[in-house]
């Protein structure tokens, strides 16, 4: 049988028959597939941490008709310690459940975002939401969707007061919003600003608060339903 090499990282998983784990896996290569775990919920199976959520590594695959196997894995990093903090759990989980949700098609980019974005989530101290909301934000721009603009998407005009269509997953002003609009706060606008124009490693020096950070949140939310219609999982 072929085998191939893909860095990925573990982003779903169900368990099968005694033993077997079937994985979804977030790969640079590939896009997302769909792998199996023979025997890896043995006591002394020698996969057993590569299987786990979060786990990333250069894995080994054989492919038949039958699908994907994995016969082995470098592990890069098992960012064991995001299991440990129940928030950070949860706000990785969203994270990959938007990968799993909405990222079809490789896009090696976008696939080093999402590493990053774990990462940070994992090893920084970060004030709870910052990471996953930048990350919806790179997914808009990624899907062609960069609306962070300082002018009306519809007629050009320099924005003062603001409105997100979520039609057109753009900005506009008070004279082309329609009924799928709401309102954006300075205050929401300019934390969403912060957040994109900050690269993950710096995140920890951001403080936004007040209704902006919540208000920028929901908007972010409630585009990706609009976009994909699938809800961003509940982060506590
Ligand atoms: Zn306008």
């Amino acid at each position: 049988m072929p085998s191939t090499k893909v860095k990925g990282i573990v982003i779903g998983g169900i368990n099968v028959k005694e033993k077997d784990k079937l994985v979804k896996l977030y790969t640079l290569e590939l896009g997302k597939i769909s792998v199996a775990f023979k025997g890896v919920r043995a006591e002394k199976a020698k996969l057993k941490s590569a299987k786990e959520l979060f786990c990333f590594g250069d894995y080994i695959i054989e492919s038949s008709k039958a699908g994907h196997i994995v016969t082995s894995c470098d592990i890069i990093d098992s960012f064991h310690a995001i299991s440990k903090d129940i928030q950070k759990y949860y706000e990785a989980c969203a994270i990959l459940n938007i990968v799993d949700k909405a990222a079809y098609e490789s896009n090696p980019l976008f696939f080093i975002e999402v590493i990053k974005s774990i990462k940070s989530i994992c090893y920084d101290n970060i004030k709870r939401l910052y990471v996953l909301d930048k990350f919806l934000i790179s997914y808009f721009d990624y899907s062609g969707y960069r609306f962070l603009s300082e002018k009306c998407s519809s007629c050009g005009a320099k924005l003062t007061k603001r409105y997100f269509n979520y039609d057109t997953g753009e900005l506009v002003c008070p004279a082309c919003k329609t009924f799928n609009c709401d309102a954006i706060s300075d205050s929401a606008f300019t934390a969403m600003k912060i957040l994109q124009n900050t690269d993950y490693d710096k995140l920890q020096t951001v403080k936004l608060g007040g209704e902006g950070e919540v208000q920028a949140f929901n908007i972010l939310c409630k585009n990706f339903e609009w976009k994909t219609g699938y809800k961003v999982l509940k982060v506590i």
